[in-house]
């Protein structure tokens, strides 16, 4: 199998070249005087990924789901309410983290394929009248089914109840991809992951966190220790770390950085664009239909395609895995069997996109599905000439 073939999976994403050499660092130690030189910098920088100027960011050395459980367990105490939409695997799992550490979780049903329901947190906030929702937690991009949630409604609609609940947003398949605006949206704690956008490897988290989180802090009483802010806000402002730092991943972060801005954020937010767009024109060719309800839904960074009835869309993903060497994203939860799912974010060009429209081909047609050869890889080619 040759390793030369990027991954279509929705994280990990693919490491350039410039990034692995960026991670292959010898040992710095990380308490000689020069290592803030190398780590604040980093820090700084990064807020402008998440549209913050008076947010702070903090790294933890965990994967995103670690930064979920730093977001809960700095900011709320054991019986606190939080609101949460369950609408896929991703928001699912953080219903899940909340019951486990006692949170009081009020929880709105919503169809796989919906998005963040502004209208209905508007409701609930607004019945709310004695504040003791204190936060709402919101899936930005739901990667289980390819939906892309709109957090400036989500914020409207906070407004418009008058509700000073926090507002906490997992971006982990998101943000470094799509426009993330934590500031304008007023959001508290925005979640990312290194495996993503920022096209590194897995295991560093990445947290923007607000002043009003900051302040939050004072009387959560939930147990934290390893993912506690104050002792890492505290060795920050020494410029360092209160433990043993991702040093490989912080130099991987700084290269990332560097390559987001050289290629200017608006460009790769209209490189997304134009990758996803590219995948659903081939996806409308071949008459199969996203998991995503509806053209706003539709997420820049993976789409969820859901195979016609009688098919297996894991059988198809491991076809194209053991004939063509090429990784695609299984149906997760609910979409078990019903959806595969092409990742398009990260380190990916037109042309990459352009041979895995036509790998998953292959293996449709060694399946016998109703597709034709090419048909997909037309429509994305027809785009791309145009775009
Ligand atoms: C990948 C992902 C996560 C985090 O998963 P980890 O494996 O813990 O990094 C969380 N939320 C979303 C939406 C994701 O796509």
């Amino acid at each position: 199998m040759s390793l030369q073939n990027p991954v279509f999976i929705p994280g990990p994403t693919n490491i350039p070249e410039r990034l692995r050499h960026a991670m292959s660092v010898p040992t710095l130690d990380h308490r000689a005087p020069n290592f803030s030189d190398t780590f604040l910098p980093v820090l700084a920088d990064a807020k402008k990924v998440f549209g913050t100027e008076d947010g702070e960011v903090i790294l933890f050395t965990s994967s995103g789901t670690g930064g979920w459980e730093a977001a809960i367990t700095n900011t709320l105490s054991p019986g606190d309410k939080v609101l949460i939409a369950r609408y896929g695997m991703f928001s699912h799992r953080w219903i899940d983290m909340c019951q486990r550490h006692g949170l009081d979780v009020e929880i709105i049903e919503r169809p796989w394929g919906e998005g963040a329901p502004a209208d209905q947190f508007q409701e609930v906030l607004s019945a709310d009248s004695n504040h003791e929702i204190k936060a709402l937690l919101v899936t930005h991009n739901e990667t289980a089914t390819g939906v892309l949630s709109d957090i400036g409604a989500v914020r409207r609609a906070m407004d418009n109840a008058d509700h000073p609940a926090l507002l906490f947003v997992d971006g982990v398949s998101s943000i470094a991809s799509v426009p993330f605006k934590m500031d304008e949206w007023g959001v508290d704690i925005a979640v990312a992951g290194s495996q993503k956008g920022f096209m590194l490897a897995t295991g560093m988290a990445i947290l923007a966190v607000s002043q009003k989180a900051l302040a939050a802090m004072e009387q959560a009483k939930l147990p934290r220790t390893y993912f506690d802010f104050l002792d890492m806000r505290k060795a920050n402002a020494k410029g360092g770390f209160p433990y043993t730092p991702p040093l490989q991943l912080i130099c991987g972060l700084r290269e990332s950085l560097n390559m987001l801005f050289e290629e200017g954020l608006e460009n790769v937010y209209a490189r997304h664009h134009r990758l996803a767009e590219g995948v659903r024109r081939a996806v409308d060719a071949w008459g199969f239909e996203l998991c995503a309800k509806s053209p706003d839904l539709y997420s820049e960074t993976v789409s969820a395609i859901l195979v016609p009835e009688g098919f297996d869309s894991n059988e198809l993903v491991e076809h194209a895995f053991n004939k063509y060497g090429i990784s695609f994203g299984v149906g997760l939860g609910e979409m078990d069997g019903r959806a595969f799912r092409i990742g398009h974010l990260g380190s990916l060009t037109e042309v990459m996109v352009l041979s895995g429209i036509a790998t998953i081909e292959m293996a449709m047609a060694d399946l016998d599905y109703p597709i034709t050869l090419g048909q997909g890889v037309t429509a994305a080619q027809e785009y791309y000439r145009k775009h």
